[in-house]
């Protein structure tokens, strides 16, 4: 299969504006004509539904949760990057463009990363005019805050809670065309399989959470923005409902799946504290701003934080990276934290957590300001600690929090399937091999509210849809297999309960695939992965019934499909020899211990196609080019 991502040719600066000039138009009265399927009502699934909405298409949008106000999204904290200089210091679209390139590790397409820049402006006014609450200087201003990879202030923040105001916003764009009519919202439906006819997108199959009913719906393009897939890991900073489900799904039809080895850890989470928890909990990245990062000179040292003196503390972050400081990239702060513990100097019962401590800020700018800034942050690891940050420095360590890979796109937002598109976290984005810090509601909404509506019209106006409905084949084929599936896992009656299989699945994946990599370590996965995915099938228990709201039941189909997703994240991250981002292959790193590339022979996004069940999925690779940022060994020195 040839991959085509479709970038335009032109000097990158103007590559989006010819495009959209380029793409052909449906015009307004027969936008009615068309119906769109929109599943996610995120960021990016909402931003989109409700704009195909507001052109006037007939959208049907889908979440699996009770209203699409409780996506994912709304958990996220620390901001929303935007190159719109109001600091004066030295920021810029190519700046933006240069930073997200260089911190993804070379390894995202330099098109997608520039246009992403550019629309990084309209976001900020589109959410302004919808009224979001950004936080402002005293001026009146929008204020902005710095975040890792960056050496300039651009990220736009609504205190710790961004992604709870972006949604709203988002939301009440979503229910406006709701009460217009122009989008019917289905909350509470797990979209369980992706229809095609004649090898193009034109449909779903749906399972009713409450009733349990299966139902198909039609379309004439189906967008999925359905998060990302970090939940694989069990413990992860994710809303615990996130999956991989509709991925997973779109991808047996026939949707690559790109490079799925790329997860980020997120440096600064609070620690894991015992084998039964189910989550873990982010503390956002701005605290990195005014908090410094440091453990102790001397191994196993346990006076308490305070009974340190400044001369015996190491701020490893510092010494080691002066420019960049505590605001390293999310990849680079991970390891080091993880080298520290390693080398016996981690904090905490169990050794594996850092401090990040605010004493000096509280000193230098006072509690009140430091409060204003992250106060709900402050309170959260209070309760989740019983530890009060303002007097002891916080315990952080890192965490599984987001993922790069996703289902592979061209430059359209298209997948390899005519008619699906995905946008958000749920395609293989623009953040290659690590995203910088409030990136991805920059991307999720650039694709929602700029992109897609702009690209999806171009199908609609150039494709053959004849009118189907929900009695062909196809549909009756897809509910039967559904149905057969939600069955299989209700008859098992087995001993074990999903979660310890999830948990256990977890357990795998941190080791073997998670912060540090090796092939021995992969391969040794790839034996126990399956065998343990055999044992589910034989031996999960799954209580209740089809035809009620049944959590059990709805995680067990998802934890089925991470069984198979953490294989193919093994069997990339095996085949990528080299070390990039969040992907640390232990073989490959420089002599102080940095990630080591190798241009020569992985500069590609890595496309897995599925190939049947029990065959081996096949390699597609999309060569990267890069004609603006060469590559080079990354320094944050
Ligand atoms: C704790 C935390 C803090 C974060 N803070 C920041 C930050 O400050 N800045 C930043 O840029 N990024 C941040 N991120 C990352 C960011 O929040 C996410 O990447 C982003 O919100 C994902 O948006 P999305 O719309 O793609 O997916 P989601 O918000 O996860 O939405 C997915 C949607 O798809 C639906 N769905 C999924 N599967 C199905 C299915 N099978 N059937 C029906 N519906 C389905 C869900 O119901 C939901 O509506 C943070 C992440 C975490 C975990």
């Amino acid at each position: 299969m040839e991959l085509d991502a479709k970038i335009p040719a032109g000097p990158i600066e103007t590559l989006w504006d010819n495009h959209k000039f380029n793409l052909k138009l449906v015009n307004p009265a027969n936008k009615r004509k068309y119906n769109i399927i929109v599943v996610g009502s995120g960021l990016a699934g909402g931003s989109a539904a409700a704009t195909l909405g507001e052109l006037g298409y007939n959208v049907q949008c889908f979440c699996f949760q009770d209203s699409p106000r409780r996506a994912h999204s709304i958990a996220a904290q620390g901001g929303i990057n935007a190159a719109k200089n109001y600091h004066g210091d030295g920021d810029s679209v190519y700046r933006l463009f240069y930073d997200t390139v260089k911190g993804g590790d070379f390894r995202s397409r330099e098109a997608n990363v520039y246009r992403l820049a550019q629309i990084s402006v309209n976001i900020i006014d589109q959410c302004v005019a919808q009224g979001v609450p950004f936080a402002r200087e005293y001026g009146g201003m929008l204020d902005n805050r710095s975040f890792g990879g960056a050496q300039v202030s651009r990220t736009f923040y609504a205190r710790g809670q961004t992604g709870q105001q972006l949604l709203l916003g988002a939301y009440q764009a979503l229910e406006r065309q709701i009460g217009a009519g122009q989008v019917k919202m289905y909350p509470r439906h797990e979209m369980l399989d992706l229809v095609t006819i004649d090898g193009k997108a034109r449909g779903i199959v749906t399972r009713d959470l409450i009733t349990g009913k299966i139902e198909s719906h039609v379309a004439d393009a189906v967008v999925l923005g359905t998060g990302g897939y970090g939940n694989a890991y069990y413990l992860s900073t994710n809303a615990k409902g996130c999956n991989v489900t509709a991925n997973w799904r779109a991808y047996k039809k026939g949707a690559l799946f790109a490079n799925p080895c790329f997860t980020q850890i997120h440096p600064t989470c609070i620690p894991v504290t015992g084998e039964y928890q189910s989550k873990l909990t982010l503390m956002s990245e701005s605290l990195r701003n005014d908090g410094r990062i440091w453990v102790p000179l001397k191994k196993g040292d346990e006076r308490p934080p305070n009974q340190i003196p400044a001369a015996e503390r190491d701020y490893y972050l510092e010494r080691r990276y002066p420019s960049f400081g505590n605001l390293v990239p999310r990849d680079v702060a991970s390891r080091n934290a993880k080298a520290v513990c390693d080398e016996g100097r981690g904090v905490g019962e169990s050794g594996l957590g850092v401090y990040l401590d605010f004493s000096e800020a509280i000193q230098r700018l006072g509690r009140h300001v430091i409060k204003e800034r992250y106060g709900n942050l402050f309170d959260m690891y209070e309760r989740i600690t019983g530890e009060n940050p303002y007097d002891v420095p916080m315990r952080i360590y890192p965490a599984i929090h987001y993922t790069m890979g996703g289902l592979w796109v061209d430059y359209n937002l298209m997948s390899t399937i005519p008619g699906l598109y995905v946008t958000g976290e749920a395609n293989f984005s623009d953040h290659g091999a690590n995203r910088l810090g409030a990136s991805a509601l920059m991307q999720g909404l650039a694709d929602g509210y700029f992109v897609l509506p702009y690209t999806i019209g171009d199908y609609l106006a150039t494709s053959k849809l004849p009118k189907i409905d929900t009695s062909h084949p196809a549909f009756r084929e897809s509910e039967t297999q559904v149905a057969c599936q939600t069955k299989r896992l209700l008859e098992i009656k087995g001993t074990r309960s999903v979660d310890s299989f999830h948990r256990d699945l977890g357990k795998l994946l941190w080791e073997y695939c998670g912060m540090a990599r090796t092939a021995e370590g992969l391969r040794d996965a790839l034996e126990k992965i399956p065998a343990l995915r055999a044992r589910f099938w034989r031996d999960v228990k799954v209580l209740g019934t089809g035809e009620e709201l049944n959590q059990s039941l709805e995680k067990a189909g998802r934890v089925g499909d991470f069984f198979e997703l953490a294989e193919l994240m093994c069997l990339d991250a095996l085949e990528r020899n080299e070390s990039c981002g969040g992907h640390f292959r232990e073989e490959y790193q420089t002599p102080d211990g940095e990630a080591l590339r190798n241009d020569a022979e992985y500069s590609y996004v890595a496309a897995w196609q599925y190939r049947g069940e029990g065959q081996p999925p096949e390699l597609h690779k999309e060569p990267l080019h890069f004609d603006y940022v060469h590559p080079s060994q990354r320094s944050y020195k």
